[in-house]
């Protein structure tokens, strides 16, 4: 490979100064001056203006949704291997706010007409006038159209593992939404729908049981009714793994994840959800917990793990101040304990508000202990408590940190498996603020990001950063323009750098979930930097080689592949073709696409050469050795995922196929496909056994036009004697002859979709993310 230069970055910035707010005794935590945010293109700009206060919310399977009056954008990040493009790739789509107004309903009607005609004309002013302007209870208010708040589940829980989307509209309309296909959008659950008809067979009761004592023409009870109903925030639980007994009193593990809505009055209602999701009706009233927060504001999970035992629970804030923590029962859970009473982090009435409620989990240096830190803006100041649980029993340390930012805190933002809170106040200025543990306290490291030049003097309604921490995502519209508000404001949607792609490549290699697919936006960084500086970054190329001599992991075999694909992309330049012409994805019109995109390949590598001959491209070799040398890379990277999925595929078989009974794998193609390699040991002892056990059956596969049989001689497609040509399923290796089959995210591979009649272990094969890429097959 080719040396590596000095990869190009944005010039540093003055005034990166590094603030730290409390004094340093006894703190080991120096922070590492990190690089100003650069700022990604493209910038997106909304058809609509943003709605909601908590506008963005980026998901665990890096989508960003973005609460606008018109529906929820949604901007997936893609690294596209097939893009030779810099900027970022991101696919759009989008959940439609409906057009018919939504009404909440209480009952009984007759007395609720009355009840309107009351406080409508109702003598005192104070009730009249809350009535009024009530867009809830009063009809003749028009509701505000657009999304109040949208939040994503954890990994696992909607198609293919991929995450759901609750969406709460402003006329108060709580769904849950699951993507289909590549473009699609599925609504699965109305929940205020749901809950408004559970409280009218309950006569809106509360959690008691008791029967309301008053009718609707009591202003209290006729707001408690409509309070009791109205969605104001949600949030999803972790996935909890729980036991079914059968009706043969054998247990079955289950999974479930739990979606906690926080209603105006302060209930807090919880919605079960059992994976993988049912088809008709998936959710189920799980619990209703009576907070009696007043005025609540936000909601968050509490997870606290120390060794085996674990708790689970909710934060609930307020807008007057106050912050506690709600035990939730989960009795069925495996290791769960349930909090007796519940945690007051701040009691003061201070009439600050809380929002961002977000939970870090920390394990303390020097007591070796387990703790969790719960963050909240309050006004310009970010709150925190730190919670431990020591044999001496449960222990509450809280305080503000001040001086942070001069106007309120918008958002913060914490990333997966890193020790980093961003905080973004109203003009843009985001701090990362590092906890460090001390014997007794905690103390915030904090770094000033400045703000790139093209955010000045814009107005941010939201931030939210990527899941791995590598970018940050604002909305924001026009300032002040010559001193006046301007007539016309557009919305838009800007993507910031949060680490250097030299800091980002070592954490894609040390990633500990090894899931390439998982660390999407780290990955980007990574290859926007081959694509800028068309080569692979040494210090990456040399730890990738020295970990796969020390493991040979399929995941580290992913980045190998990943890196070359982009270098290959690199190397050509620009195609000027229309790329919006749409092209047929038929399988046999794929062949002739395949040698029409080669035949672009082959013409933009010729201009590619010319280009790097003029430039002296600092490339010591021949262009045209180089990407040989690339070329082989990849086939080499490719040739070893699919040898060792192989391997695996053949010892499922081996595991599941008994006697003599056909499998619709192609086992013996795939065992003379394996053994051309004289020197892989472990898969002849694999065919060894199954030759073995399989006793002569040799399960041949025909073409379905004309009946020849199918040789396997290409790991990724078959043709027949009769030129007929199918993909083959990258998971199970079967010639695709249907129409319908998944392509992975990346598009690189295909696989089949399960059929009805598939044994179990085939559906669990044909389960498996894309061999190349690790991202899900839809
Ligand atoms: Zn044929
Ligand atoms: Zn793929």
């Amino acid at each position: 490979m080719a040396a590596d230069t000095p990869p190009e970055s944005a010039p540093p910035e003055p005034g990166n100064v590094v603030i730290k707010t409390e004094p340093e005794d006894g703190d080991d935590f120096l922070p590492a001056p990190r690089e100003a945010p650069v700022k990604r293109e493209p910038a997106v700009p909304l058809q609509s203006p943003v709605s909601g206060l908590q506008p963005l919310s980026w998901s665990l399977d890096h989508r960003l949704a973005v609460c606008t009056s018109s529906a929820l954008a949604v901007m997936e990040l893609r690294c596209d291997v097939q893009s030779s493009k810099q900027e970022l790739s991101l696919h759009r789509t989008h959940v439609p706010v409906p057009s018919e107004a939504h009404r909440l309903r209480v009952e009984p009607s007759a007395e609720l007409a009355l009840a309107r005609e009351k406080f409508s004309l109702y003598p005192d002013p104070m009730v009249r006038q809350a009535f009024l302007a009530d867009t809830v209870m009063n009809p003749s208010v028009r509701a505000h159209k657009g999304m109040k708040y949208a939040c994503w589940s954890p990994l696992g829980c909607g198609e293919s593992g991929r995450c759901l989307l609750a969406c709460l509209t402003l006329d108060n309309r709580l769904t849950v939404h699951s993507s289909h296909g590549h473009l699609e959008w599925k609504a699965l659950v109305n929940l205020t729908q749901k809950y408004g008809e559970r409280l009218k067979e309950r006569r809106y009761a509360r959690k008691d049981d008791k029967p309301p004592e008053a009718n609707l023409l009591d202003y209290a009870e006729l707001q408690r009714r409509f309070r009791m109903q109205t969605p104001l925030r949600m949030a999803w639980s972790r996935i909890y793994a729980t036991k079914k007994v059968q009706p043969d009193n054998s247990c079955v593990d289950e999974e479930m994840v739990l979606l906690a809505v926080l209603m105006e009055n302060g209930d807090l209602v919880l919605w079960k959800f059992m994976l993988p999701l049912a088809h008709k009706d998936p959710a189920a009233f799980y619990d209703l917990i009576e907070s009696g927060v007043s005025r609540p504001s936000d909601v968050a999970w509490w997870e606290y793990e120390n060794g085996p035992r674990r708790m689970g629970g909710l934060v609930v804030g307020s807008e007057v101040g106050p912050i506690k923590i709600l035990p939730v029962s989960l009795s069925k859970v495996k290791g769960y304990f349930t909090v007796r009473h519940p945690i007051v982090l701040w009691k003061e009435c201070d009439e600050i508000a809380v929002d961002n409620i977000r939970v870090v989990p920390l394990t303390h240096p020097v007591h070796k202990s387990s703790c969790s830190l719960i963050v909240a803006s309050r006004g310009c100041y970010v709150f925190w408590s730190l919670l431990s649980v020591s044999p001496a029993g449960l222990s509450v340390q809280n305080s503000h940190i001040a001086g942070l930012h001069s106007l309120p805190v918008l958002s913060l933002a914490v990333p997966q498996h890193e020790l980093a809170i961003y905080s973004c106040s109203m003009d843009g200025r985001i701090k990362r603020l590092t906890p460090a543990l001390t014997e007794s306290s905690v103390t915030f490291g904090t770094e000033d990001a400045v703000q790139p030049e093209t955010l000045a003097g814009r107005r941010v309604h939201g931030m939210a950063v990527s899941c791995n921490g590598a970018y940050a995502a604002l909305v924001s519209t026009q300032g002040m323009v010559g001193g006046f508000h301007p007539i016309n404001r557009s919305y838009q949607v800007h993507f910031l750098t949060l680490k250097t792609p030299e800091a980002a490549a070592p954490l894609l290699l040390r990633s500990p979930e090894q899931n390439l697919h998982n660390a999407t936006d780290l990955l980007d960084l990574v290859r926007w930097q081959v694509l800028k500086s068309k080569r692979v970054p040494a210090a990456l190329q040399e730890e990738l080689d020295r970990k796969l001599l020390e493991e040979d992991s399929p995941y580290l075999w992913r980045v190998k592949l990943f890196v070359a694909r982009v270098l290959q992309q690199s190397l050509k330049v620009p195609s000027t073709e229309d790329k919006w012409r749409p092209r047929q994805r038929e399988t046999k019109v794929l062949v002739q696409d395949l040698k029409e995109e080669e035949e672009e390949v082959a013409m933009e590598k010729d201009a590619a050469e010319v280009v790097e001959l003029e430039s002296g491209g600092g490339v010591e070799k021949k262009p045209e050795d180089y990407r040989a040398e690339v070329q082989t890379l990849i086939n080499a990277a490719e040739m070893h995922l699919m040898r060792e999925n192989m391997k695996k595929v053949l010892g499922v078989v081996y595991l599941n196929t008994w006697l003599p009974q056909n499998t619709c794998i192609p086992t013996c193609g795939l065992m003379d496909y394996l053994s051309r390699d004289p020197d892989d040991r472990d898969s002849e002892v694999l065919i060894g056994h199954i030759k073995k056990k399989l006793n002569k059956q040799t399960f041949p596969e025909r073409c379905s036009l004309c009946q020849a049989p199918l040789p396997f001689t290409d790991c990724k497609q078959a043709v027949c004697e009769n030129g007929h040509v199918w993909l083959r399923c990258v998971l199970s290796y079967q010639a695709c002859q249907t129409l319908t089959f998944r392509r992975c995210l990346l598009q690189d591979c295909i696989a089949r979709l399960p059929e009805p009649e598939d044994p179990e272990w085939i559906k669990k094969l044909l389960k498996a993310p894309c061999l190349l890429c690790d991202s899900p097959m839809i």
